[in-house]
């Protein structure tokens, strides 16, 4: 019903980062770009989902780009 069916062992679950709890409720983040920046002329409406943590209201922003995961490890430099 949902698009694909993934593996439930692939499923790795999403924890609040403050309580690690794992149930969180769908928000809507709205935004407004005015008539005069607009590309149409047009006041624009947007809006982007957002979760909240129900057990302690943290909201959680899931990155959505893979951006480069920081790899360098200054740990290497080490002057006794
Ligand atoms: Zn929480």
């Amino acid at each position: 019903m949902y698009g694909p069916k993934v593996p439930q062992d692939l499923i790795e679950p999403i924890k609040c980062e403050k309580c690690q709890a794992e149930i969180f409720e769908l928000f809507h983040k709205m935004g407004k770009v005015s008539a005069l920046r607009s590309p149409n002329g047009k006041e624009l409406f947007t809006s982007s989902p957002i979760y909240r943590c129900t057990a302690c209201g943290t909201f959680l922003e899931l990155k959505e780009s893979k951006e480069e995961e920081e790899e360098k490890q200054p740990s290497a430099i080490v002057t006794k």
